[in-house]
Formats: C-alpha cells, sequence, structure tokens
C-alpha cells in the first residue's frame, strides 16, 4: 500500500453515533499498552499521528483513519486497564459491542497480542468474543523485537496455544521499531479485504 494521505476523520465517544462509511473498515483491537497506536502509525508511515498513550487506558474513543480515501483503519478502545473503573469497563464493551453489531463495512479485525507474554484472560475473552460475533481475526504478535530470534517460534506457539486459536488462523508477529511485519499486513489486507 501506498501512503498518499492519511486523516483522522471520525472521533467517536460513548455517546456518538458511529459514521456510516462507504469504505472498507479495518479495526484493531488490543489491550491497552500492547502497542496498537504504534502499529498504526507504522502502517500510516506515521511517527505519532495515532496517539503513544503515556496512560494507556485513558481515551475510550473509536478513531476512523481515512487512508487515500480507500479505507479506513479503525482504532478500537483498548482494554484490560486496571486503574479504569468498572462503569468504563462495561461503557468499553458497549462500545465495541455496539461497533461490531452496527458497522456494515468491517472487512476485517486484526487482534493485537504481545509476543512476549502468555495471552491474558482479557485477551481470551476478547478472541471469543469476536468469534462469537461471526469474525475470524487475525492475529498481530507485537513487540517483535523484544525477542531473540531463536524465542519467535516458541512464542507464536504460546499466543495460538493460549489463546486457543481456530486452526488456520493467521498470526503476524509485528515490530513497530523494526517494521517487521508490515509489509505482511498491507499485503493481506489489500489481497483478501479491499476491492
Ligand atoms: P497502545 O496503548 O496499545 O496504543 O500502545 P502504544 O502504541 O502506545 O505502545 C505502548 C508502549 O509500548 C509505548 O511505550 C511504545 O513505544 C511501546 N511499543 C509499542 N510497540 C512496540 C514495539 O514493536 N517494540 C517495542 N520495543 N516497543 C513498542
Amino acid at each position: 500500500m501506498i501512503i498518499k494521505n492519511v486523516n483522522l476523520e471520525t472521533v467517536c465517544g460513548i455517546t456518538s453515533k458511529l459514521p456510516e462509511n462507504d469504505k472498507p473498515e479495518i479495526a484493531f483491537a488490543g489491550k491497552s499498552n500492547v502497542g496498537k497506536s504504534s502499529l498504526i502509525n507504522a502502517l500510516m508511515n506515521r511517527k505519532s499521528y495515532a496517539r503513544i498513550s503515556a496512560t494507556p487506558g485513558k481515551t475510550q474513543t473509536i478513531n476512523y483513519y481515512n487512508i487515500n480515501d480507500e479505507l479506513y483503519l479503525v482504532d478500537l478502545p483498548g482494554y484490560g486497564y486496571a486503574k479504569v473503573s468498572e462503569q468504563e469497563k462495561a461503557q468499553w464493551g458497549r462500545m465495541i459491542e455496539n461497533y461490531l453489531h452496527s458497522s456494515r463495512q468491517l472487512k476485517a479485525i486484526f487482534l493485537l497480542i504481545d509476543i512476549r507474554h502468555e495471552p491474558s484472560a482479557n485477551d481470551k475473552m476478547m478472541y471469543e468474543w469476536v468469534v462469537a460475533q461471526g469474525y475470524n481475526p487475525i492475529i498481530i504478535a507485537t513487540k517483535l523485537d523484544k525477542l531473540k530470534r531463536s524465542q519467535v517460534d516458541k512464542h507464536v506457539k504460546m499466543v495460538k496455544q493460549g489463546l486457543n486459536l481456530i486452526p488456520g488462523t493467521i498470526v503476524i508477529p509485528f515490530s513497530a521499531e523494526t517494521k517487521q511485519g508490515r509489509e505482511e499486513i498491507w499485503e493481506l489486507t489489500e489481497t483478501e479485504f479491499l476491492g
């Protein structure tokens, strides 16, 4: 994908009505601090357009990035941040559920998991939930540069087993530092979900 222009077109809070876009949407989910903003910036060739959080989990919005007037990257609010209240957690759930139910243009969901750690209970819940909504998410195993090359296969296996992934589910290791995995994500998006 050649990035010609990017524009944060819509920011939806809990009470906002979601936009009815006429272009494909690719959504990104993951716990706070997993590297979602960093991934979205890397995909857009921007350094800090998507906010990289100093205080994770603070803003609960759904952000729509218009890419080349061709598609939207949709940044879903991060989950699992310990310091938010029960009320905020419930709001988060409603926002995501509403998005998954009502977006007619949602073509793919990427679920981000930190490659270093066993998937958390929240990660598992999120995966199962997305599957229950009828989607088969693609897994992005983030922070790849934090592992030695010799550890990668073992950790990919740990992610697969930890989430109990449906056989055949794609797992793409990614690093925002080296940009490894970026091309693969765009290629998959272009060949499978656009056009
Ligand atoms: P978000 O809360 O999921 O949007 O996560 P951010 O993109 O804000 O990243 C959280 C922290 O992890 C920041 O300090 C990032 O610099 C760091 N980070 C994100 N991706 C990577 C990566 O691929 N490699 C390394 N080493 N650090 C990363």
